[in-house]
């Protein structure tokens, strides 16, 4: 009967509940700990011109080092991070650690890359303006060469998004929407939002090849950055025809595998040594 499977579903979920609940308090006290011990580092994921195969800048992508369960994705702990504040200070180390390194890179002479850094909604707050500011100083990257990298979530509270990018803008970083087609925005809200560059989620880019909505969403999202005098950039493009439906469509930049995973930085020193 409908009762007894009431009763059978309860029973089943109650413990299961109280294992994910443990689970998630193990792995919120790890992540306190990962965090006074500074045991996140950074991998890069090159950035490309589609047409040269430049590379112009990087996404930076966090991931936790733990001592028993070697690498965690940010998939897994960023959530935990936003729920429980700790997406701030990890949310300025790894701010702090892409700049110091994006600096570095242009001093070895690679002038002119752009640094990418994803940033969570909660990261949103009155302070930030000034903290990417100091930042900058203390680092000496040029704001020009930051990037940050939002979702369509920042629109929730349009207005008091719009103030606090408006304020990061002045400092001269840029700001790009990612995932972009994928949350609650429209296009309306482009006009009015102070964006340099919409990223293509993935999701349209991996069937481009093989699916008409997604090859129509992607031509009108290039249409629509074209007539505002944004830039588009393409992420997860896997296969060469991905590439070339993008390239047919004209979008011009892009990162996936189809040209690297994201790197160590040692390995990202190498591959811009490589494309020389
Ligand atoms: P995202 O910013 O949209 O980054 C793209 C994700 O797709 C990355 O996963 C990247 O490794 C992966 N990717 C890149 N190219 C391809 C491809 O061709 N195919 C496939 N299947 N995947 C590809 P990752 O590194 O696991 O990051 C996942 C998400 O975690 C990011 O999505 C971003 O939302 C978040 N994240 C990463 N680092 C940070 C961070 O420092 N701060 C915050 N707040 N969020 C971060
Ligand atoms: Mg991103
Ligand atoms: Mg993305
Ligand atoms: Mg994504």
């Amino acid at each position: 009967t409908v009762k007894a499977q009431g009763r059978g579903r309860f029973l089943f979920f109650q413990p299961e509940m109280e294992r994910r609940h443990l689970e998630r308090s193990i792995l919120e006290n790890e992540l306190r700990k990962a965090v006074q011990q500074e045991l996140f580092y950074l991998e890069y994921q090159p950035k490309k011109n589609l047409c040269t195969g430049a590379i112009f800048g990087m996404e930076a992508l966090v991931r936790w080092g733990h001592p028993e369960l070697g690498t965690v994705s940010p998939g897994k702990f960023i959530p935990v991070a936003e729920e429980t504040g700790l997406i701030i200070p990890i949310g300025e180390w790894v701010l702090r650690e892409g700049c110091k390194q994006a600096k570095a890179w242009q001093d070895q002479g690679y002038k002119s890359l752009t640094l990418s850094v994803n940033m969570s909604v909660q990261q949103f707050t009155q302070n930030l303006p000034a903290k990417i500011q100091e930042i900058l100083n203390d680092t000496g990257l040029e704001p020009r060469w930051l990037e940050l990298e939002v979702t369509e979530s920042i629109f929730a509270d349009l207005a008091y998004s719009l103030k606090i990018l408006k304020e990061i803008r002045a400092l001269g970083v840029h700001i790009s929407i990612d995932d972009f087609g994928t949350g609650y925005s429209s296009f309306s809200y482009i006009k009015h939002l102070p964006v340099d560059t919409l990223k293509i989620d993935a999701s349209f880019t991996q069937d481009i090849h093989e699916n008409d909505e997604s090859q129509a969403i992607v031509k009108s999202i290039l249409e629509v950055a074209k007539t505002l005098n944004i830039g588009v950039v393409a992420e997860g493009i896997e296969r060469q025809e991905q590439l070339s439906a993008l390239s047919q469509d004209g979008c011009f930049q892009g990162q996936g595998f189809l040209f690297s995973k994201p790197l160590s930085k040692e390995k990202f020193e190498k591959y811009l040594g490589s494309k020389e």
